[in-house]
């Protein structure tokens, strides 16, 4: 049967098809929001269509499958054991786009801060969203690569003094109704922490 449509309305209808949102992608997307900060997803009209853009913050986030863009030394970046050919030319145009949009946008003026799937998985979560917002507020350095090391499961990272319950680890706005819902309650939030601990 034919197309209902010319095949150039077609192709716009299909370019209009969003790429399906990852779990990883949609757990940083919750957690910087329940932070505090504001972002639009999928900036088409930027290079390699960053996955964030926080505008506020003259910052562009990708977060990237390891598997697909090559985490290195991430064992989610296995290679398949059949058409090594194939997939080594497939990894090495992934790899070259993303360096190559990374550049771009550098070029143009934005931050860049790229975050690996591996970093954004169970409890890796909240380090790593902890380094990023560290990275947006601090206004320092151009790029950002996240987590520094790939995420080894089974393995923990070293806890840190900073991981106190409450939201001011986050530089989560205080007067930001959020802080109760999603981190305790603020009246007695992290000052009642404070002083259990002493
Ligand atoms: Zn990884």
């Amino acid at each position: 049967m034919a197309d209902t449509v010319t095949p150039e309305v077609r192709s716009r209808m299909m370019a209009a098809i969003r790429r399906k949102d990852t779990k990883p992608e949609l757990a940083l997307r919750r957690a910087l929001h329940a932070a505090g900060f504001r972002f639009r997803v999928d900036v088409r009209k930027l290079p390699g269509s960053p996955d964030l853009v926080l505008r506020k913050w003259n910052t562009a986030v990708f977060v990237h499958g390891c598997f697909w863009h090559r985490h290195e030394g991430c064992p989610r970046a296995s290679t398949p054991a059949s058409r090594a050919e194939y997939w080594a030319a497939k990894f090495e145009g992934n790899v070259a786009r993303d360096a190559r949009n990374r550049s771009l946008l550098l070029e143009a003026g934005w931050r860049v801060a790229t975050v690996w799937e591996c970093g954004l998985l169970g409890a890796a979560l909240e380090p790593t969203l902890e380094e990023l917002t560290g990275f947006l507020t601090s206004g320092g350095g151009r790029a950002i690569e996240l987590p520094a090391a790939p995420v080894i499961p089974g393995r923990r990272r070293p806890a840190k003094a900073s991981l106190l319950p409450g939201s001011l680890r986050l530089g989560h706005p205080l007067d930001c109704p959020r802080a109760g819902n999603a981190l305790g309650p603020v009246a007695g939030g992290p000052s009642r922490q404070m002083s259990v601990a002493v």
